[in-house]
């Protein structure tokens, strides 16, 4: 990634919220971001995912709610905020590449659409930005858990894009068009599964800033929400 112009500090308590769709690369954009501003970073989704392993792991129903809640509300989870140094484990054991396997990604939508679990998992990430300066991640970021963000961005990306991104970094130089293919259906199938269910957590903030990054690289996207962020901090300073 390039070097970025310093510029004013922004105000202590500073945070951002980035939202989208999976494969629209708010990861690696809210990494840099957070890297750039020297802010923590926050990834939602690895903690809906990590809670899945272990639903998983211990062989839950996983239409059983109330199960489902009593593990949320039992589980120890611990997930890095240093974005050079993502790790996340469940109950000591690290499972920062098993929470990314299929299985996983398969029951993610189910188990993250329990209300007793997302009221679970909102409040430990409303306690992790509390200290301060933080990038959050995820789905519900800029609505549900930091409404009064700084800078609020949902990020999307057309399908085909976002299958391509979500392609290359499970197959890397293996990608081939029926890679993209099996990507692309099973990315719209999980939107599906996440934007159906009752509790839908993928609704864009009225004031966020909207980028389509189908045509643009990652530092162009970078940028522009920098340049939100210090737009959104000026303005705040100023009222
Ligand atoms: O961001 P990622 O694709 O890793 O998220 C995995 C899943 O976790 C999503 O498909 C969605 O079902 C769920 N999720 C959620 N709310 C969030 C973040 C992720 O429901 N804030």
């Amino acid at each position: 990634m390039q070097q970025r112009a310093a510029s004013a500090p922004l105000r202590a308590g500073t945070v951002v919220a980035i939202d989208g769709p999976s494969g629209s690369g708010k990861s690696t954009v809210a990494r840099e971001v957070a890297r750039s501003l020297g802010f923590r970073y926050l990834d939602t989704g690895a903690m809906y995912r990590a809670l899945t392993w272990l639903a998983l792991r211990r062989g839950l129903d996983l239409t059983d709610a109330g199960a489902l809640t009593a593990l949320a509300e039992s589980a120890e989870l611990e997930l890095s905020t240093d974005p050079d140094r993502p790790g996340v484990r469940v109950d000591g054991t690290d499972v920062t590449t098993e929470i990314r396997s299929e299985p996983v990604t398969a029951a993610v939508s189910t188990t993250s659409a329990v209300p007793g679990v997302r009221a679970e998992m909102v409040r430990r990430q409303r306690e992790a930005i509390r200290p301060g300066d933080g990038v959050v991640e995820g789905r519900d970021s800029g609505t549900t858990v930091a409404p009064d963000a700084t800078g609020k961005v949902f990020l999307t990306a057309d399908p085909a894009a976002r299958a391509a991104r979500r392609g290359r970094e499970l197959a890397g130089p293996a990608l081939d068009d029926a890679v993209v293919a099996a990507t692309q259906e099973a990315l719209l199938r999980r939107d599906t599964a996440d934007a159906g269910r009752a509790a839908s957590p993928l609704t864009q903030a009225p004031d966020a800033l909207v980028v389509d990054a189908t045509d643009l690289t990652a530092d162009a996207v970078v940028e522009q929400v920098l340049a939100a962020v210090r737009a959104a901090g000026a303005q705040r300073g100023n009222a």
